[in-house]
């Protein structure tokens, strides 16, 4: 399932530990931990924010920091354009940019969209869940900067399971979730940001509270948390970030491209036998993390997804409009491939059973 992942049982062990008090050096120490354990992941050498909320609350705070003004949202599914409605509930002008079916959105309608004038900022999402199709970051933010716009970026599914280089990819505001590829209980998100998106934010007066961006920033340099933090989840995240280094991050990378390969290699000998069966998401743009399939015509994914979960294997249903045409393999957190053939067998043998 795409999320939330399974968690290892001695992770979630950790959320039994007793509370602290928030204002103290014991805290203080257990956020410094969790935040820079996370820098890999996020590709930077600045403060990781360690934020109680779900990642939607980080999307919502990367457009609550900015004055209303316009945005170009690159619109590729479901939540590349929950994106674009929070910017509009932030009281932005948003400009959508759509991409093909499964795909990502092509550069020269971004550019389209950047060069009419006056654009603060482009949301993108690293890797679509509803989809599997990842968008070439490096090459959105390089055009984005080349017009004066910043980048904001949900990389929800792709931190922890491909590389997320925030400081060489030069992206204004990166977000994740606790419960996609760090394999964490839900609850969490964690986001980083450039001095450039401080900036543009110090000019914002209404930044609100809860969701302020530079609020978040200053506690973080103090290795603090704005508000009473949610403790059981950063005791959490603390074994879990030591879990992570243990087995480094270029193997953690490793280890999702190949349930990638693997997956890709299954659905091509699938196809082999006659069966229709298709990856969403096309060839050179597909996340490291998830794999949306489309089902054979007269098929209904829904059915497919029910007899797997009586098998034991959960899966994500279709998302938004693809929900009756395709089911979702999350092959990220703690799965590898060892633990995604099961799985795979497991749906062939239903694919079978419902083509009769
Ligand atoms: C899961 C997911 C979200 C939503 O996260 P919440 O934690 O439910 O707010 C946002 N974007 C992407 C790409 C996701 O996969």
């Amino acid at each position: 399932m795409p999320g939330p992942v399974g968690v290892r049982p001695e992770v979630l062990a950790a959320m039994t530990r007793p509370m602290i008090a928030h204002r103290t050096p014991a805290y203080e120490a257990l956020h410094a931990t969790v935040s820079t354990g996370l820098q890999g992941a996020f590709g930077t050498s600045r403060p990781v924010w360690l934020l109680t909320m779900s990642a939607t609350g980080a999307m919502e705070m990367a457009l609550r920091g900015l004055a209303p003004g316009r945005i170009v949202s690159l619109v590729n599914g479901e939540f590349a354009d929950r994106f674009a409605q929070v910017a509009e509930g932030c009281g932005h002008t948003v400009q959508r940019c759509f991409a093909p079916f499964g795909g990502v959105v092509p550069l020269a309608e971004l550019e389209a969209a950047l060069v009419t004038g006056d654009v603060r900022a482009v949301t993108v999402v690293h890797v679509e869940t509803s989809t599997g199709a990842a968008s070439d970051l490096a090459a959105v933010a390089a055009l984005a900067r080349h017009y004066g716009a910043l980048t904001l970026v949900d990389a929800v599914t792709s931190v922890g399971a491909q590389p997320v280089l925030a400081d060489a990819w030069d992206l204004d505001f990166v977000f994740t979730g606790s419960q996609k590829a760090l394999a964490l209980p839900p609850g969490l998100a964690f986001a980083v940001a450039s001095e450039r998106y401080l900036a543009t934010a110090r000019a914002n007066p209404r930044r609100g509270l809860y969701l302020d961006p530079l609020r978040a920033h200053r506690y973080a340099l103090a290795s603090q948390a704005p508000t009473t933090p949610a403790l059981p989840l950063l005791f959490a995240a603390e074994v879990q970030v030591a879990r992570v280094a243990a087995e480094g991050l270029e193997a953690r990378w490793t280890r999702h491209a190949e349930m990638r390969a693997a997956i890709s290699a299954w659905v091509d000998a699938v196809r082999a036998d006659g069966i229709d069966l298709r990856i969403v998401a096309p060839e050179g743009a597909r996340g490291a993390g998830v794999t949306a399939c489309v089902v054979p015509d007269g098929i209904a994914a829904e059915a497919l997804v029910r007899r797997v979960a009586g098998a034991g294997w959960t899966l994500g249903d279709g998302y938004g409009p693809l929900r009756t045409a395709t089911f979702r393999v999350g092959h990220l957190g703690e799965h590898s491939v060892a633990t995604l053939h099961p799985c795979l067998d497991v749906i062939r043998t239903a694919l079978d059973d419902l083509m009769g």
